[in-house]
């Protein structure tokens, strides 16, 4: 699956290779082969330029991190965008009614009837529902008799009235049927046309506003490419279906379909289908899609780790102010809140070897920095930048404006003070040379 396109992608990024940094320049050249790239690969145009357009922005606006290279960092950015491009997040089927119903609608050969029993085998198997399938192919002979076969094959019951041409009227009666027997969920399949056809839209537009379906289900088979988009614009426009079922993205398909249609007709991508066995169904996760399509996880990951650990520009920043005494009660705070961003603080500290069981039972919780972010907060922006000003009436002050009270406020000061000294020891330790000459 996307093999072609996945290869193309690796190809764009080789531009960034040797590259010290992200400039307008490679940016443009990878991105002109990103685009050249989606293009082969059946993505709409439309949809393409817009992809690499944010894609650019978001490069030149990224900050730097030395610790991974230019040509990473974009693939990070071209991962997220197409994760973001399929949906971003996943979207579950609504299965809440009682019976819920769930109506098909695809173009002939599409797999609908193929995708209807997977979705009751999974829905079986996954969610304890009791599924009931309709056939409410009235055309096709052949096409009942499949969804009978795939009943049997998954243990399902098949709701047929043979002869009865009526979609709607068979659509009613196996609600009905549902709700007599304790089917909470009902699958109704549909007749579909090899090419878009007014009177098969009126019938499937009918038996929605008979039976109100929570889903209406658009299924497509992904080998189509822009056929598949512009198919399920026509869908939508006519039925404002819920979302979409991918099919047969196990064949060699392009990936076009996957990263269009969501854009195209707003709509989330459910499932996707990876093979003609029942079994062959997953729910469609974004991210992991884009995961697949360009195939390397782990530079993504270690970009993201990157990104999480602490920030190194501002820790080089610290570094300078602490060597020269400067560090005050606004990078205090900014520390704070950089452990805060860590996590849960208990969990934090139980990490460290041999902690963990000390303070099982000790409370520390997150609002320990509580009155401490009080306290500097209470202070005027003069007094957080030369805390040695903070005199006797300040300090006060400082304690009726936080809530706190004065000794609470002292012992904040006077761990300010040891902090700074300690720290200013550690960076002079550093540098034995400087420390050695007494340097100040
Ligand atoms: P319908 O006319 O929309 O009901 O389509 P069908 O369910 O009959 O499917 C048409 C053909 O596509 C059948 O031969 C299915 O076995 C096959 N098919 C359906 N879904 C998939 C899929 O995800 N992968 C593959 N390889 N074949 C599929």
């Amino acid at each position: 699956m996307f093999e072609n396109l996945s290869d193309r992608l690796e190809r764009s990024f080789k531009i960034l290779k040797g590259e010290g940094k992200i400039t307008e320049i490679n940016v443009a050249e990878t991105l002109k082969d990103v685009r050249r790239a989606l293009l082969d690969a059946d993505v709409n145009y439309k949809v393409a330029k817009q992809f690499t357009d944010t894609v650019k922005a978001k490069a030149l606006g990224m900050d730097v991190l030395t610790s991974v290279k230019p040509g990473q960092l974009m693939v990070k950015i071209v991962h997220d965008e197409l994760a973001t491009l399929m949906g971003g997040e996943a979207v579950d089927v609504q299965i809440s009614g009682n019976p819920a119903i769930i109506l098909m609608s695809g173009l002939q050969g599409s797999g609908k009837t193929t995708f209807s029993g997977k979705l009751a085998n999974l829905m079986k198997n996954k969610r304890s529902k009791k599924p009931l399938l309709v056939a409410g192919d009235v055309y096709r002979p052949a096409a009942i008799e499949q969804l009978k076969v795939l009943g049997e094959q998954i243990q399902v019951p098949v709701y047929t009235e043979e002869g009865n041409k009526n979609p709607v009227q068979i659509a009613q009666n196996a609600i009905k049927q549902a709700r007599q027997d304790g089917n909470d969920l009902v699958i109704i399949d549909t007749a579909g046309r090899l090419a878009i056809d007014e009177q098969m839209m009126q019938e499937i537009k009918a038996i929605k506003d008979a039976v109100n379906p929570q889903e209406i289900l658009f299924v497509v088979d992904s080998m189509t490419g822009q056929d598949a988009v512009n198919t399920a614009k026509e869908f939508n426009d006519r039925l404002d279906f819920t979302g979409v079922v991918l099919t047969k993205l196990d064949g060699d398909t392009r990936g076009g379909a996957a990263l269009s249609i969501r854009t195209v007709v707003n709509k989330p991508i459910k499932f996707v289908g990876t093979g003609e066995k029942m079994e062959a169904l997953d729910v469609f996760h974004p991210a992991r899609m884009a995961d697949r399509i360009l195939g390397m996880g782990d530079i993504v990951s270690l970009v993201e780790r990157a990104q999480e650990q602490y920030d190194e520009e501002e820790a080089k920043r610290l570094q300078k102010k602490i060597a020269k005494n400067q560090f005050d009660f606004n990078d205090f705070i900014s520390q704070i809140q950089q452990i805060k961003k860590m996590g849960n603080l208990k969990e934090l500290a139980s990490m460290i070897p041999g902690v963990g069981k000390a303070i099982k039972d000790m409370d520390i919780d997150d609002n320990a920095f509580k009155s401490i972010e009080a306290i500097i907060y209470s202070m005027t922006p003069k007094e957080r930048t030369n805390p040695e000003i903070l005199n006797g009436s300040r300090r006060q002050r400082i304690a009726t404006g936080s809530g706190t009270s004065i000794q609470e406020v002292n012992r904040l000061i006077k761990q300010f003070d040891e902090t700074r000294k300690m720290m200013r020891m550690v960076t002079q330790a550093k540098n034995p040379a400087r420390m050695m000459r007494g340097i100040k």
